[in-house]
């Protein structure tokens, strides 16, 4: 008795699930990511990313933004009070405030560093928010964003030290050059960010940022595997973050 009501439920909850998987809707597409793992699924224990800024120069990153932008169904709102960004960039100056470092400011002037969300490994975010709608993955450490439990209350905009996320002040589906069907939109009143392409690492694909970026600017790969080329750079070059000190623990690494 007790075994058939435990079929009644699973086969309740199969097929609740699979009518939540509705094409541009964002649950149904966290769901179903969820639900059916790929076997080409890309694993790691900590995903991190390494922006080499020494191989970064005139403006280079304004394909992998594209990129980003395009799949991830961001809208172009021009009004910057408005402005959506999962990556963008800023100078060393914005970027580094607090290591305005002599030597390294006069030998990055004019440099652009491509900033998204960090993943931190100790994100307050996530601990700002309030329904849980942010949260970190313990299976991987990213930092997901469930945008139908976003209540929009900002709390996390305020939490995150990198401005990396943002809100929409107005329905961003209108300013979305060509709809990608195979990523959700989003709706006024929710924040959003960069998610580390976890829908694209699913399927056994890299970020679309690095996919995108010809000049070898960006590797992604596992901060815990001591063999990946992530761990090489950082053992082989000098590199920093941004505002280590407040120990958030960015998953972002920077050689300059
Ligand atoms: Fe959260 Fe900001 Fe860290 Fe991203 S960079 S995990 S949004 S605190």
């Amino acid at each position: 008795m007790t075994l058939s009501r435990r079929k009644f439920l699973k086969a309740v909850a199969t097929s609740t699930l699979a009518v939540a998987v509705i094409p541009g809707d964002s649950q149904g597409f966290e769901l179903k990511g969820r639900m059916s793992p790929s076997p080409k699924a890309l694993k790691a224990k900590r995903w991190g990313m390494v922006v080499d800024m020494s191989r970064c120069r005139d403006d280079c990153a304004g394909d992998c933004i594209a990129a980003c932008h395009e799949v991830h169904n961001v809208p172009f709102i021009p009004e910057p009070d408005h402005e959506v960004m999962w990556l963008f960039q800023e100078p060393y100056a914005n970027a580094f405030p607090d290591q305005s470092h002599g030597l390294v400011a006069r030998r990055s002037d004019g440099w652009k560093f491509l900033l998204m969300c960090n993943h931190c490994n100790d994100p307050p975010c996530v601990r700002a928010c309030p329904t849980q709608a942010t949260f970190k993955r313990e299976e991987d450490g990213i930092v997901m964003m469930d945008y139908h439990r976003c209540i929009g209350c900002r709390f996390c905009m305020a939490a995150c030290p990198y401005g990396s996320r943002s809100f929409n002040f107005r329905d961003p589906r209108p300013f979305i050059k060509k709809i990608n069907p195979d990523y959700p939109t989003r709706r006024k009143g929710v924040v959003e960010k960069c998610n580390f392409c976890q829908e694209r690492l699913e399927v056994g694909r890299m970020p679309a940022c690095v996919e995108a970026c010809k000049e070898g600017v960006l590797t992604f790969g596992d901060l815990d595997d001591p063999a990946s080329e992530v761990s090489r750079l950082l053992s082989e070059k000098p590199h920093t973050r941004r505002k280590p000190d407040l120990g958030t623990g960015p998953s972002v690494y920077y050689i300059l």
